[in-house]
């Protein structure tokens, strides 16, 4: 029995990574389970996997989640500690499936702890990198990257040795907008935005593959896991999101992972490394797909991935601000307050109005995060001709 943590357990990866446990049974324990809101479909879960503790992160929803589970024997909590308690119990594996900043502090709890980590939260490894990687290094810990792209290039370093690896390939969808012109992006409202052609993910990483800033902050990603500077580091646009990801050796090689485009694929990986589960995910039919097609990405309809590898470039202050400028811009699209263009347009004013040093601790990390959404939301009120304290969540 492996005993595993799951970090938003509500949520696409949550659900995808309780699919694969129910397809295991016996093979996996439920120690914690988190979410953020929604306390019945969190409460449906804890009677379902009974952990040890059920966490709520909005304590407003405290409350309904202990009626829910009353007499059960089932313990909960609320609020930020409340997750980080659930990241601190002694769980072999935590999957880390919050979105955004909001997964950093109970991420760095299971690292603190020397957990094997299975992390899709990529947001520790922008936001807060070196810092991250070094807590990493610290407590002994292992990261097993779920992002589909990373976990493909994982997967294909296996058996390299040190300067075997030239450059490393992820590749992008290209979302929906791929084939759009910039009038019809400047229109695009959410409805449009959301609908992703391959991947069936959260709202906050759909429209960030709609700008393809999401391949950006996978750039900083894969620099963080992997070590490669900014010029050893591609993006292909490959509209099938079959293969994921390709290391290119020093002798010709290329190794690549191909799947099918759904998450159990990684997931599993990270679940079970270095043992491999068996899996009912749909099998790849490359006779009947036929054709594998790859282009480099438009710069001009997609200026965020110049401005992601900018910030990767600058290193310091930069990705943090990045991270935290577009979790704003995104949700202030998705409240109609901007428009689709806008949302890079924000990220790069929050990005020229700040000049701040490298976080020297996590503590920075949170006060240039928190420095970095006031001149978002300066910026998106700006747009909308609103104060900035009717838009202030
Ligand atoms: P989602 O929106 O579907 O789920 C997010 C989960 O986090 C939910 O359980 C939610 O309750 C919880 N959550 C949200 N805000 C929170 C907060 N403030 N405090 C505590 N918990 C909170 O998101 P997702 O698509 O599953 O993505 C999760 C993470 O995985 C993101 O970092 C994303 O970039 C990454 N990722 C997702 C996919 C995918 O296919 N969905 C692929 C690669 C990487
Ligand atoms: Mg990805």
């Amino acid at each position: 029995m492996t005993s595993l943590t799951v970090l938003g357990a509500t949520g696409s990866i949550g659900m995808s990574t309780l699919a694969l446990v129910d397809e295991h049974p016996g093979r996996f324990q439920i120690m914690a389970l988190t979410a953020h809101s929604r306390p019945d479909e969190l409460a449906e879960l804890a009677l379902r996997y009974r952990p040890e503790l059920t966490v709520i992160g909005d304590e407003r929803h405290h409350r309904q989640l202990k009626e829910r589970l009353a007499g059960q024997g089932l313990a909960t909590a609320a609020g930020l500690d409340g997750l980080v308690a659930a990241a601190e119990l002694p769980a072999e594996r935590v999957v880390a499936g919050i979105v955004g900043i909001a997964g950093l502090a109970p991420t760095l709890a299971a690292v603190r702890r020397g957990a094997v980590v299975a992390l899709a939260n990529k947001e520790c490894l922008v936001a807060a990198g070196d810092l991250f990687r070094a807590a990493v290094a610290r407590h002994d810990a292992r990261l097993l990257p779920v992002d589909s792209e990373h976990n493909a290039l994982f997967q294909a370093l296996v058996g390299s040795r040190d300067g075997d690896v030239e450059r490393l390939t992820i590749t992008a969808s290209g979302g929906p907008f791929r084939t759009a012109s910039l009038a019809e992006m400047r229109a695009a409202q959410p409805e449009q935005a959301l609908r992703h052609p391959n991947w069936k993910m959260g709202a906050k990483i759909t429209i960030d593959c709609a700008t393809l800033i999401n391949k950006g902050l996978e750039l900083i990603e894969a620099h963080q896991l992997f070590g490669l500077p900014d010029e050893r580091l591609d993006v292909l646009v490959h509209p099938q999101s079959v293969v994921h990801g390709m290391v290119h050796y020093r002798d010709g090689s290329v190794i690549a992972q191909l799947g099918c485009s759904d998450m159990r694929v990684p997931i599993s990986y990270c679940l079970g490394h270095p043992e491999r589960l068996a899996s009912s995910v749909p099998r790849l039919d490359l006779a009947e797909l036929a054709t594998l097609t790859f282009a480099p990405p438009d710069m001009e309809r997609f200026p965020a991935l110049r401005i992601a590898r900018a910030c990767l470039r600058a290193g310091g202050a930069a990705p943090t601000i990045l991270n935290a400028a577009d979790e704003v811009a995104v949700a202030a699209f998705l409240d109609r307050r901007i428009g689709f263009l806008d949302i890079v347009a924000v990220i790069e004013e929050a990005l020229s109005a700040l000049d701040l040093g490298a976080p020297a601790d996590l503590d920075a990390v949170f006060a240039t995060d928190a420095a970095a959404r006031r001149a978002a939301l300066q910026a998106v009120a700006e747009r909308t001709r609103r104060p900035v304290s009717e838009l202030a969540p």
